[in-house]
């Protein structure tokens, strides 16, 4: 992979890889139309990766399907899916992780205590195996993309980051994986998730400063629709992870919360 990579820019042509865990969906496939967009050979990466998963999470039932994805990605003129297996990518004697530091600690850090350490190690670890020139990242994964650039800048890593929108059902609900696994009424109330989030925006819009009052107003608007238990819900300032109990400039609204057995993410960005 390396080789490939490296012969590729050795004959001036740019590279861009998309890490992803599989089960794709059309918020991964963007994240290809951008490296196809941006870079002359494109390499997708597919790994369910174990360390990012805590004690009782679902890597086991995490859904698998490389020969489904392998037909997504063609048509997306992906040239290369990278499907390293376990032992490839951790040796026998394994024992290196990364700590990021405290952009890791809150919110999804706090809930789930080893999982950016997961995160950091193997992107680190994906892009040794495929130095391509850019990385695509979902915005749907906020805290994710501030503990990846993080680690680049610290770690010199020689890669450009390319940061691209939340893809949405028709109804809101951001495009997940884990979607798979709700019933027909937990997909209902799942789309809550955005709707709430929308409301904060459009209170937002309306002059609310208070993250406080925008929280209640949230919370509010989940419990009316039931089934869903919120892990967090945070304002904080945009390009940060520092939360903000007084709107004042550009903020992201992030949401964590868990609908039948999926835990489920999103946020969105409103102005303060
Ligand atoms: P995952 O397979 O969940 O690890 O996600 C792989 C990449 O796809 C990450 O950079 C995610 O942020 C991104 N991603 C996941 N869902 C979406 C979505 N709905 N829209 C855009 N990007 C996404």
């Amino acid at each position: 992979m390396r080789r490939l990579v490296f012969r590729a820019q050795h004959a001036g042509k740019r590279v861009g890889v998309v890490p992803t865990m599989g089960a794709l969906h059309a918020g991964h496939l963007s994240l290809v139309d951008a490296a196809r967009d941006d870079c002359d050979l494109v390499v997708t990466t597919i790994f369910v990766n174990p360390t990012q998963f805590g004690s009782g999470e679902d890597f086991e039932s995490y859904p698998r399907d490389l020969a489904a994805d392998a037909d997504l990605l063609a048509p997306h003129g992906c040239d290369y899916l990278f499907a390293p297996t376990s032992s490839e990518v951790y040796p026998d004697g394994y024992a290196t992780t990364l700590d990021v530091g405290p952009v890791a600690h809150p919110f999804e850090g706090k809930h789930r205590p080893e999982h950016f350490a997961g995160v950091a190690t193997v992107v680190l670890k994906l892009l040794h195996m495929v130095p391509a020139d850019v990385a695509c990242f979902g915005k749907k994964d906020y805290q994710q993309t501030l503990v990846v650039q993080r680690m680049v800048t610290d770690l010199n890593v020689p890669t450009a980051l390319r940061i691209c929108p939340t893809i949405r059902e028709a109804d809101g609900l951001a495009m997940s994986s884990r979607n798979a696994y709700l019933t027909s009424t937990e997909r209902h109330q799942a789309a809550g998730l955005h709707a709430s989030l929308q409301l904060a925006k459009k209170m937002t819009g309306a002059g609310e400063r208070d993250a406080g009052v925008l929280t209640q107003a949230v919370k509010a608007h989940l419990e009316r629709l039931g089934g869903i238990q919120v892990d967090y819900l945070a304002f904080v300032r945009a390009g940060t992870i520092d939360e903000v109990a007084m709107l004042d400039g550009p903020t992201v609204a992030l949401l964590a919360a868990h609908v039948g057995k999926a835990r489920l993410i999103d946020n969105l960005e409103i102005e303060g």
